[in-house]
C-alpha cells in the first residue's frame, strides 16, 4: 500500500504521481460504458485488495513503483488531456483522491468543457471543490472477495457522503454471488443509487461466465448489469 499525499516539492505548481495516461479508447465500466474516454491513472492506492487489476500503481512488493510512475504538473496533464477529443476523461488509480492534485486538474478540464468521472474506492471524502465542479463519481465500495478488513474498505461516513450526491453512482465488482447480499446491505444502510453490478475478472472467459451468473439476481434486485468492455475488446492490456 502506497500513500502518496506528499509531494517532494510542495513549492512547486502542484503536481501528481501518474503511473499512465492512455486515449484512443472508451469508458470500459459503469454508466458510460462505451464512450470514447482518455485515461489519467494515479499512482498510489490506500487499500489492498487481493483481486486488484491495477497492483502497479500501488504494490511496492511486486513492483518498482518508481520505475511505474513519473510526477506531472497539473498544468502539462491538462495539456494532454485537452490535446485529445474525448468528450470523457477519467482520473482514476490506484486512488485518486489521495492525490490533491487532482482538484485544479479536474476543475481546469470541467472548465474547458469535458465530463470529468472519477473512479474511487469510496473510502476518501469527496473534496467539496469537486463536487462544485460537477465532476461524476463512480463509487466502487470493496466487498469480502476484496480480503481487505471490512473496517478498511467501508467508511460509512464517506459512503453517506457520497450517496447525497446527484453525480455518485455505485459500482460492485463481484467475485461470488453470496456478495449480492453484501451490496443489498450496504444500498439499504446507506442509501446507494444507482447500484451498477459487473463481474470481476481480468479475461474474456471470467468476464462472460460471470455476466451470465449474474445477470438474472441482479435484474431481479432492481440493479443494473454492468460488464468490463476493455477486457472484452481487448483483453488485460495496459493503456487500454
Ligand atoms: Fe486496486 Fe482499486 Fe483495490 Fe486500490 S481500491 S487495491 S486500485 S482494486
Amino acid at each position: 500500500m502506497t500513500t502518496l499525499r506528499t509531494d517532494p516539492h510542495p513549492k512547486r505548481p502542484p503536481r501528481l504521481r501518474i503511473t499512465e495516461m492512455f486515449r484512443d479508447t472508451v469508458q470500459g465500466e459503469g454508466p458510460s460504458t462505451g464512450r470514447r474516454a482518455a485515461f489519467i491513472r494515479c499512482c498510489g492506492c490506500n487499500l489492498t485488495c487481493g483481486w486488484c487489476d491495477t497492483p502497479e500503481t500501488w504494490d511496492s512488493s511486486r513492483f518498482d513503483l518508481a520505475a511505474e510512475s513519473s510526477w506531472w504538473a497539473v498544468d502539462d496533464l491538462a495539456e494532454w488531456a485537452l490535446e485529445g477529443t474525448e468528450p470523457i476523461i477519467v482520473i482514476t488509480g490506484g486512488e485518486p483522491l489521495l492525490q490533491p492534485g487532482v482538484v485544479p486538474l479536474a476543475e481546469r478540464l470541467v472548465e474547458d468543457g469535458r465530463e470529468v468521472e472519477f473512479e474511487t474506492n469510496g473510502t476518501l471524502a469527496p473534496p467539496r471543490r469537486l463536487v462544485d465542479a460537477g465532476v461524476y463519481w463512480n463509487v466502487s465500495p470493496k466487498l469480502s472477495g476484496a480480503h481487505v478488513a471490512k473496517e478498511r474498505r467501508i467508511v460509512p461516513e464517506t459512503l453517506r457522503a457520497f450517496a447525497a450526491l446527484e453525480r455518485a453512482r455505485f459500482k460492485f465488482a463481484v467475485t461470488a454471488l453470496t456478495e449480492l447480499d453484501e451490496i443489498a446491505a450496504l444500498e439499504t444502510e446507506f442509501g446507494l443509487d444507482p447500484v451498477w453490478v459487473m463481474p470481476e475478472g481480468t479475461t474474456r472467459e471470467a468476464v462472460r461466465t460471470g455476466l451470465q451468473k449474474l445477470a438474472q439476481p441482479v435484474i431481479a434486485r432492481g440493479w443494473n448489469l454492468g460488464t468490463r468492455l476493455h477486457i472484452e475488446i481487448w483483453g488485460n492490456r495496459r493503456g487500454k
